[in-house]
């Protein structure tokens, strides 16, 4: 048996979501076009008859700017040390820039194998792959460098191959249908998220964050009397009731997220609900409010309240 860790680095939107949730083959991550989606890094498990890959998917890599980002370094730097194995995924649509510089460099600093994941090959020609290749190979000595479509899922299977050879000999850490260890109030808050970041422009993507309050049982006859608190001993159909907070800093935002008569946050929790009633194979209540919480990215209570859920 081979068990060991594998980082996804690389900057924001080069498709370490979309990897993860391709190799796993079900949601644990949330996608989005937006920069910096992910600010925890999420452990995804791959169980084959080999062996186990622990995945930690990170919020990309890039300069600290505020409290919030200082940990998010702390977290990337800290995979990369304790990971068997670092998967860099760079984005062959884009040009090679001082973001890509600052990845290698960042690199150079620790003794984990790197491999390079050429990502989203199925939209470009062949001959630019080849000319990447040339350009990163001298950069850096990756053990490996593959091009894959983490969308379409070309190459996933040979990169899922060659991860083992870098794993130690070990025995699987978790039970074979652990595929992610985050909470699944982490989960409904991503998704939350993921609906949000969806319908907003891209200043907001930086000044949202959504927190799972209470997740309860309900009678849904009991819905229509304004959300009532429900005795569990009553319960007969069963019905979720969830209650989510959408925090921003500014009343503008809370204003661009409820959108006109509330249409935005009525559209947001639409969206969200429908999957997470696929996902919890119930029938959801979601009550969604827009909190305005000044400076939550330097509080230290609000983030802890974020990332402990
Ligand atoms: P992350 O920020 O690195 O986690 O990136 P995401 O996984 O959220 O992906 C960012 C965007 O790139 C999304 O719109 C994805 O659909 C898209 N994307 C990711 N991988 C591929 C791929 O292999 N091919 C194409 N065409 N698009 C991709
Ligand atoms: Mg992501």
């Amino acid at each position: 048996m081979k068990t060991g860790y594998v980082a996804l680095v690389g900057r924001p939107n080069s498709g370490k979501s979309t990897l993860l949730n391709k190799i796993l083959g079900q949601k644990v991550s949330i996608i989005s076009d937006k920069p910096q989606t992910t600010r925890i890094s999420i452990q995804g498990i791959k169980t084959t008859e080999k062996g186990q890959i622990i995945f930690i998917d990170n919020p990309g890599i890039h300069k600290p700017l505020h409290q919030l980002n200082r940990r998010m370094m702390h977290f990337v730097y800290s995979a990369l040390e304790t990971a068997d194995l670092v998967c860099l995924l760079i984005d062959a649509t884009l040009k090679y820039g001082h973001g890509d510089q600052f990845v290698i460099e960042t690199l150079e600093k620790i003794s984990t194998p790197v491999f390079l994941l050429i990502n989203k090959v199925d939209i470009i020609k062949k001959k630019k792959i080849l000319l990447i290749i040339d350009r990163y190979k001298d950069l850096f000595s990756f053990k490996e460098i593959i091009p894959i479509s983490a969308l379409t899922g070309i190459n996933v299977d040979v990169l899922e191959n060659r991860i083992y050879d870098f794993l130690p000999d070990a025995d699987k850490l978790y039970s074979d249908d652990e595929i992610s260890i985050q909470s699944q109030r982490f989960l409904l808050s991503e998704i939350i998220r993921e609906k949000l970041l969806n319908h907003v422009r891209e200043e907001l993507p930086f000044v949202t964050a959504v927190y799972i309050d209470r997740i309860e049982d309900i009678r849904p006859d009991l819905q229509q009397e304004n959300k009532k608190k429900i005795d569990p001993s009553r319960i007969k159909t069963q019905k979720k009731y969830i209650k989510a907070r959408i925090l921003v800093e500014k009343d503008s935002h809370r204003r661009i997220v409820i959108g006109r008569q509330g249409s935005l946050i009525k559209t947001i929790g639409t969206e969200a609900r429908k999957e997470i009633e696929s996902i919890m194979g119930t029938k959801v209540y979601l009550d969604l409010q827009v909190k305005v919480e000044k400076k939550w990215r330097d509080s230290a209570d609000v983030l802890k309240l974020i990332e402990g859920q």
